[in-house]
């Protein structure tokens, strides 16, 4: 219910819904930072968000960033008849919401024509897919439509089952953690109706497929299957129902999870894929891979005198060949030998146990991520605008939905923890470039004088990792190509020599007593901007290099499987070039992702995660300061405050506040700017307190605000 500017609800408590300084005495705290008084206090800060939190008021604003904090209970906000009161409605008239920043959007983008992104960044378990889900929602509910792309809404949405089924996974952190980063563009017609999508997917955790910490879970998808396929899938894939069966899904030792149900979700993957056109049989040939990974996993080698590696699990070799649709005899060889082309000919040398295991893990790992890419391209299709006019169509523009994994610290961080913090790396500079840039461009359109906020500018940290020749993946490049005995020590020492006397780099060598916790010798430490994380090199140059030794590719691209065919092509295993590295090619398609984030117009979600315990009404303070600073979110609020605490359309600001002034009210009918002028010279601005800019009002202090607020009260 509405009821002048204020709303009422359902415990019939007034909260107000107008941008107004009122929330600041309002005992659920302030629903956008920018009005604290003491904006510069990080208690002040918390104290907000924890206020605001025990209430169930999960979303604050940071001028048009929205802060979420994750409730871990289902909340009645999500409904459609929530859609519809934020349908239209402008940011500030109403209490702060993901559907706000939804709508606000999606106007903009049609009302400016402009491309928008939306970035959502957090720590593991702070929010991130579920606020992606929400969007996606929003948009497939409220968004115009007609019969023919209705379906594109379901496929939307349906896509979150199978990308999650085969890219999520449980980890100590998140019952349903991403292990792959997304971004996707939904497109839409001049209409405003969405008529496409496309998603980029980045850097799985691959090795996840064979390895996993206490208390973790490999990807969903072997557990679904498990539980949830029919007694004659099982009966053709040669599986059991048990995963302690199975040698990749014991190492976590967490076969079960209460949170989640996997025979319900494995219904829902099974309805998507039919959904997004699969046909029964391609269903089949997939499932034929998912289980080939399990049953890679439990072959098992000996060790001859000569050293050499033998298979002792037959039987089970046949199996998986016959489902695989490989030559059995070749898979085996390609497991226990490598195949060399030396001076124009072909040597074959045999492996040892430790090879033929690594040879192994290598297939299964690579199997497994080609065809989650592979998975990824045929969702794209199925969301590929169809209509041939929308690509002549100029007046069509795309809304970008970003969630990646946020920045990862945990008690061992190998490979994976340095790309995704990398990844962080990049998102927080081009949140500083665009949150600074968009706020100084607004003051030069406005021709306000600006003064610049002092941050830490990150850039000397990306350049740390990724500068040419220099820069830690350069390094780990080259020692990875580099022919003759190299090794996860020999690459730390590169670094040692090559990065000694970087402000934001140590090592047990190089750490002087400068630094807490002591090095050990296989470790490195990076001063990130979010904090410090200490990465241990063992397995670095495995992981780097993407180099799967020659058979079993040949093996691959000659089964009779589509999948596997089209995963593992020909031309690969004839063109004897070494294949980009794992780290380069993420450093490469961060690249991209960055051009095509700076094209459009950002806006933020920043999820905080309120406890590490995933349980309800618990906010722990010191977990949320922490997110606090790294997230940048001071920064941020400094910088929106740096000039003015608070800006208005002329518009706005006369319909708002006219009846305080009789030369306004009723109504104004002279210029815009003048009109607001005289309302404020009648109501006592002075001189410091506010500017008037080209289309704007801007007000440097909330107090100011909060007394003429008070007026139209009284
Ligand atoms: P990761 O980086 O590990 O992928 P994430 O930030 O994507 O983490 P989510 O998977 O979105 O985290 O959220 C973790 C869990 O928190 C969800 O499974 C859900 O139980 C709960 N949750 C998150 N957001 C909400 C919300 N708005 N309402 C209710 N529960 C939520
Ligand atoms: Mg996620």
């Amino acid at each position: 219910m509405r009821y002048q500017g204020r709303e009422v609800d359902i415990e019939g408590r007034v909260r107000l819904v107008m941008e107004s300084a009122l929330t600041a005495r309002d005992r659920v705290g302030v629903q956008d930072f920018v009005l604290l008084e003491n904006y510069n206090s990080e208690a002040t800060f918390i104290e907000n968000l924890r206020r605001r939190f025990r209430e169930n008021l999960i979303y604050t604003y940071i001028g048009s960033v929205l802060v979420s904090v994750n409730p871990y209970k289902d909340l009645e906000i999500y409904s459609k008849t929530q859609m519809e009161r934020y349908r239209g409605v402008s940011f500030y008239e109403i209490s702060p919401h993901i559907y706000a920043l939804s709508d606000n959007t999606y106007r903009a983008m049609r009302t400016e024509r402009k491309d928008q992104c939306i970035l959502i960044s957090g720590e593991s378990g702070a929010g991130k897919t579920e606020a992606s889900k929400k969007i996606l929602l929003y948009y497939a509910v409220t968004c115009p439509t007609n019969d023919r792309m209705a379906a594109l809404g379901d496929h939307l949405l349906q896509s979150n089952p199978v990308l999650e089924a085969f890219g999520n996974a449980k980890t100590l952190k998140n019952d349903n953690s991403s292990r792959f980063g997304k971004y996707m563009d939904i497109q839409f017609d001049f209409r405003g109706t969405p008529v496409g999508s496309h998603i980029m997917n980045f850097l799985l955790e691959k090795t996840r497929v064979v390895y996993q910490n206490q208390g973790e879970r490999n990807f969903h998808i072997f557990y679904q299957l498990l539980d949830g396929g029919d007694d004659d899938l099982l009966r053709r894939l040669d599986l059991d129902r048990n995963p302690q069966n199975y040698d990749y899904l014991v190492k976590g030792n967490c076969p079960r999870l209460s949170s989640v149900s996997d025979k319900n979700n494995w219904k829902t993957v099974m309805k998507a894929l039919s959904v997004f056109g699969f046909t029964e049989e391609e269903v089949q040939i997939l499932l034929n891979i998912i289980a080939g990974v399990l049953h890679l996993g439990n072959i098992q080698f000996g060790e001859g005198e000569d050293g050499e590696a033998y298979i002792t699990t037959e039987t089970r070799l046949n199996h998986l060949a016959e489902l695989l649709g490989i030559d059995s005899s070749a898979l085996g060889e390609a497991l226990t030998h490598k195949k060399l082309t030396a001076k124009g000919e072909e040597m074959i040398s045999p492996l040892n146990f430790e090879q033929a295991v690594s040879a192994r893990d290598a297939l299964a790992k690579s199997m497994y991520g080609r065809t989650f890419s592979w998975l990824v391209q045929k969702i794209n299709q199925s969301l590929a605008p169809k209509d041939e006019i929308y690509h002549s169509n100029k007046g069509s523009s795309v809304i970008g939905l970003l969630d990646i994994y946020g920045f990862e610290v945990l008690q061992h961080n190998s490979f994976e923890q340095f790309c995704i913090n990398y990844c962080n790396e990049k998102l927080q500079q081009l949140f500083i470039e665009l949150t600074l840039r968009s706020e100084q461009e607004e003051y030069e359109t406005e021709g306000i004088a600006w003064e610049p906020v002092q941050y830490f500018d990150n850039k000397i940290i990306c350049d740390l990792i990724e500068e040419k020749h220099k820069g830690i993946i350069s390094i780990l490049d080259e020692e990875c190509l580099r022919p003759g005995e190299t090794c996860d020590v020999s690459f730390l020492e590169k670094l040692e020599d090559t990065l000694g006397g970087h402000p934001h780099f140590v090592t047990h060598k190089l750490a002087n007593g400068k630094t807490r916790r002591v090095l050990s010798r296989e470790e490195f430490r990076l001063l990130h901007y979010a904090g410090e994380v200490n990465y241990n090199v063992t397995g670095f140059l495995d992981k780097n290099n993407k180099w799967l030794n020659r058979n079993p590719k040949e093996v691959m691209c000659q089964s009779e499987n589509p999948i596997l065919r089209h995963c593992f092509r020909r031309k690969e295993v004839i063109d004897q070039k070494r294949p980009v590295t794992a780290a380069t090619q993420f450093k490469t398609s961060l690249m991209k992702l960055k051009e095509i984030l700076m094209s459009k117009e950002p806006s933020y979600v920043r999820c905080i995660k309120p406890n590490d315990a995933k349980q309800p009404d618990r906010f722990d303070e010191v977990l949320v300061r922490h997110q606090v600073k790294y997230l940048g979110l001071m920064e941020n609020l400094r910088v929106r405050r740096a000039g003015f605490a608070y800006r208005r359309r002329f518009e706005a600001f006369l319909q708002r506040y006219k009846p305080l002034c009789p030369e306004t009210w009723p109504n104004w009918h002279g210029r815009l700017a003048d009109g607001v002028s005289t309302l404020v010279n009648h109501l006592g601005y002075k001189e410091e307190e506010y500017k008037l800019g080209r289309s704007k009002i801007f007000i440097r202090f909330p107090k100011t605000l909060f007394t003429t607020e008070d007026a139209l009260e009284a």
